[in-house]
């Protein structure tokens, strides 16, 4: 064993050196060790809020979220095409607008014969009690979501199971269950149901006990934010519409994906070498939905509120419908986000593009123009909970920019108020986030239908889409009775990992 002696100076320096490496070190450590990471603190967020909404739902959405995510492709109408229409075709991709007027048809055609049975019924009744000859008509698995599905468990025998088997079951002593499942009834009235102030409570009532908020003072000022919004206004004068008609597929849309269940990949866009432009963009399947609930016409004019980087804006010009859309965003480094997209897909010197897609730098809470389009898209600024559970960088769960989330709901309040204004009476406006928390969903559209009714004379009517979807339901994984009352949600699941995409569809009436 030997030691080295350091001259006394040399020790000093050593010894100083060794403290401040220690002090250093200690301060990394706290930081590695100890310090919540932006992912972390959104899934400590998410776990005690999303459970007492989604119930049983949540570990399988938890697990989707972090989980790969799944794309559609969108072919360019601006390049030529035709290659890889051929390629997705070959790859075993599906033409999602073909499937979607296959399933459209078979839905109309069952709730035709639907319709039929139901009156031979009341005739057969009114004639004789003997129902033998009924043939109950069967749903086809494929068009419900899995928890219609699991939901069947507990139907009526009747409407699903023939008569001979239903009557073996009872011979064995069997039981079919009595619940009544009601997919279509999820309107509520705003008097009624949790933000409404009503006494049955539900989803938005049950939103984070507050009990669970000690110690998590980031959370206090949403909470305070969703008490306000669920205390009075029992009354807003909003009247439900309910859309039988399946949403329709715009013709020149053509938009691919990958049968559920199978996680294929698209290839990279190629360029067209002679127009400068891409062949194809992929997006997040639920992504398309907020821009077809629109349901434009030819020659109409759209505006994108929040629209960067675009690719919902881009998607309403692939429909080659709108005479204009406004794509808006807030800061000249988000609006050149806008301008490089419509680059790269739109030819440059396409005269009918320069005066169809206009790009705009407004911040979306100013009101400068009102009455002035047929649609406008708020797809708010939002958790985007795939991003917050998966990337640290840019989260909305930095502590730095914790402010400004708290802030979210009043955001995304305005800018839906601010785009009810700036809707022709007449016209329609829908409301999308990429997040679960019901407090910027349903939330938020109720504050801001609130404000509306009681600081203007705009009169607005909710389009309740849910029965327009349904054909949709062989691509995503609806979310049913989770007592939404204005809007629909895709929610992510392993074998459609799209999502998740609130989206709202309202009508300004006057
Ligand atoms: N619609 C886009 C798309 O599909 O590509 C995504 C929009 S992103 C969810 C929300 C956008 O809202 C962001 O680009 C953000 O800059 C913008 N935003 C935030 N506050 C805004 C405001 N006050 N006015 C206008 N845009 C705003």
């Amino acid at each position: 064993m030997f030691s080295v002696i350091y001259p006394r100076t040399a020790c000093k320096n050593t010894k100083t050196l060794l403290w401040q490496l220690h002090k250093r070190f200690r301060k990394k450590d706290k930081k590695s060790w100890s310090k919540t990471t932006n992912t972390e603190r959104a899934q400590e967020y998410f776990d005690v809020a999303y459970p007492p909404v989604y119930g049983s739902r949540w570990p399988s959405i938890r697990l989707a979220l972090q989980s790969k995510q799944k794309y559609i492709a969108v072919i360019n109408n601006f390049a030529n095409h035709e290659g890889i229409v051929e390629e997705f075709e070959e790859l075993g991709a599906v033409d999602i607008r073909y499937k979607y007027k296959r399933c459209a048809e078979r839905m109309r055609t069952r709730s035709q014969q639907q319709d039929l049975q139901k009156s031979c019924n009341e005739a057969n009744s009114a004639i004789s009690t003997d129902d033998n000859d009924q043939q109950p008509i069967r749903p086809s698995l494929i068009e419900l979501d899995d928890d219609e599905i699991a939901a069947l468990q507990n139907q009526e025998p009747l409407s699903r199971y023939p008569e001979e088997y239903r009557q073996r079951i009872l011979a064995k002593g069997g039981s079919f269950g009595t619940a009544d499942v009601d997919f279509t009834n999820r309107l509520i009235t705003p008097s009624e149901g949790g933000l409404g102030g009503g006494s049955s409570g539900g989803v938005m009532m049950d939103y984070v006990p507050s009990t669970k908020l000690k110690g998590l003072e980031n959370w206090i000022e949403e909470t305070d934010v969703f008490h306000r919004a669920s205390q009075g206004d029992a009354e807003i004068g909003l009247k439900v519409e309910i859309q039988q008609e399946p949403i329709s597929l715009p013709e020149t849309l053509k938009i691919y994906t990958f049968n559920k269940g199978d996680i294929s990949e698209f290839p990279r866009p190629k360029l067209d070498r002679e127009l400068g432009v891409l062949d194809h963009y992929c997006m997040d399947g639920a992504s398309v939905l907020p821009v077809l609930a629109l349901e434009m016409q030819p020659g109409q004019t759209v505006l994108d509120l929040c629209a960067a980087p675009g690719g919902k804006s881009l998607l309403a010009l692939q429909t080659l419908l709108p005479s204009l859309v406004v794509s808006n965003d807030k800061t000249e480094g988000r609006v050149k986000r806008i301008r490089e997209i419509m680059k790269q897909y739109i030819p440059s010197g396409l005269s009918v593009m320069e005066n169809t897609s206009v790009i705009t730098m407004e911040d979306g809470c100013l009101l400068r123009e009102r009455e002035a389009y047929d649609h406008v898209l708020v797809d708010a600024p939002c958790l985007t909970d795939r991003h917050s559970l998966l990337e640290s960088d840019n989260s909305i769960f930095k502590t730095t920019r914790t402010k400004e989330r708290l802030k979210l709901p009043e955001l995304q309040t305005q800018l839906l108020v601010n785009a009810l204004h700036k809707v022709r009476p007449g016209g329609s406006i829908v409301y999308s986030t990429c997040t679960l928390s019901p407090l910027q969903n349903d939330g938020v559209v109720h504050l801001a239908l609130t404000r509306i009714w009681q600081e203007t004379t705009i009169e607005c009517s909710v389009v309740d889409m849910s029965a327009a979807i349904r054909p949709l339901s062989f691509l995503y994984r609806f979310g049913n009775n989770l007592g939404l009352r204005y809007g629909q949600i895709v929610l992510p699941s392993l074998l459609s990992n799209f999502g998740p995409m609130y989206f709202a569809k309202i009508k300004r009436l006057k």
